[in-house]
């Protein structure tokens, strides 16, 4: 029913405009606020507090549909759900689920998951962000960059020093609002791909955050980022799988209707090749995305199988959406085909939310 709900809805409402939104670099606000209505936006949240109740495989089918035809849209959903809204859910305060994590969950607000930095992006640890414990409050200075929904962002979660003595241990989680004196949006990020999506530097300069607004207790910053990120990988696993997925679909179509030679590619057997290598990395892919967002729900140590899915997910979009091109010929390479788009999109999954050198370093790390 998830499925046919999300495919229904990324044919009917976003593939329509999204060759133009990705040249104009628009953020779909009025879709965000559509697929907040359909219940995409929280969909693992507590209902208590607004969300769907859904176990991680539905999220990732949800994800995985969405991004058969836009991956920026897709985005937004996954670092609502995994980035946000999930770690709130998990670690959050009944105050805090009250007041920031419901509107999140309807899709009323969008989140942000600020943890990246100039000097702090594969390795965490050197956060330079600062949160000074003033008592009653911290006082939050330094800049966060490459922040996915940063300029359409209500809520933001950003992590910060409190102590560098205790290394990562010092860092903590604070929500801050975007109406918070001191809090300043930097210029909007001119992308390769996911133009949709919204990416901006943020800076801090002098924030005063509320004690309250701490998500877990003192220190549990990088920690709270770590597992976040374990379970965002593999959102954007499915965002790969749904990228390379709509490659497939588009190239298989293509190859049945364009003639060559007297008869349809697909005739061609170096043709039926290419699909033939695609259907089985693409089935690859969905076994290991699923059998992670599986492991994930039985309450298993899911680390390395999250790796896995990033990892494989990612190359077979950028395999599928090169393949899709090649089997389109030149009209592979106009926008109005759409698998330029897919290259193009599929690149920021091989770098965001760990490299693919990050998921190799922790696929190695569970064979010691
Ligand atoms: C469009 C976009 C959206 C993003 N959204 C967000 C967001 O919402 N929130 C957020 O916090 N961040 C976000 N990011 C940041 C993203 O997570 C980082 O760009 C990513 O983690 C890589 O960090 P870096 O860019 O600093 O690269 P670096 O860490 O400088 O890495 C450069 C290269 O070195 C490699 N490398 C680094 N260390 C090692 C090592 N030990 N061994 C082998 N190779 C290594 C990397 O794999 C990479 O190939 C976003 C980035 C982009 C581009």
């Amino acid at each position: 029913m998830i499925r046919d709900m999300a495919r229904e809805f990324a044919e009917t409402a976003l593939k329509p405009g999204v060759i133009e939104r990705d040249n104009k670099q628009h953020f779909p606000a009025e879709l965000v606020s559509q697929m907040g209505e359909l219940g995409f936006m929280g969909m693992q949240v507590d209902p208590n507090y607004g969300g769907g109740g859904m176990d991680t495989l539905s999220y990732v089918i949800a994800v995985e549909e969405l991004s058969r035809w836009d991956a920026s849209a897709s985005v937004i959903v996954s670092v609502n759900n995994s980035l946000v809204c999930w770690g709130l859910n998990e670690f959050g305060t009944h105050e805090q689920k009250e007041k920031y994590l419901k509107p999140l969950a309807l899709g009323e607000k969008v989140g942000a998951f600020c943890l990246s930095e100039p000097e702090a992006g594969s390795d965490a640890t050197q956060q330079r962000t600062t949160a000074v414990d003033m008592g009653d409050h911290y006082l939050v200075n330094g800049t966060k960059n490459w922040i996915t929904n940063g300029g359409r962002a209500d809520t933001y979660l950003v992590m910060a020093h409190t102590d560098r003595e205790k290394k990562h241990k010092g860092i903590n989680c604070l929500i801050v609002e975007k109406d918070m004196e001191g809090f300043e949006v930097g210029p909007k990020e001119d992308k390769l791909g996911i133009r949709g999506s919204d990416t901006h530097s943020l800076n801090f300069n002098d924030v005063k955050v509320p004690k309250e607004n701490r998500v877990g207790d003192d220190g549990f910053g990088f920690k709270f980022a770590m597992k976040t990120l374990n379970g965002g990988r593999i959102g954007i696993a499915a965002q790969a799988l749904g990228i390379a997925a709509g490659a497939f679909d588009l190239a298989l179509e293509y190859s049945k209707i364009r003639k060559a030679f007297g008869t349809e590619i697909f005739n061609h057997q170096a043709i039926q090749f290419k699909l033939a290598d695609m259907k089985m990395e693409l089935e690859a892919a969905r076994a290991l995305v699923y059998r992670a967002a599986w492991e994930k729900d039985q309450g298993m140590d899911y680390a390395a199988s999250a790796a896995m899915a990033k990892l494989h997910a990612s190359k077979t979009a950028m395999f599928c959406a090169d393949q899709a091109i090649q089997i389109h010929g030149g009209n592979g390479y106009v926008k109005e085909y759409h698998v330029e788009r897919f290259l193009r999109d599929a690149k920021i999954t091989e770098i965001y939310e760990g490299t693919s050198e990050i998921q190799r370093m922790t696929i190695a790390r569970s064979l010691r």
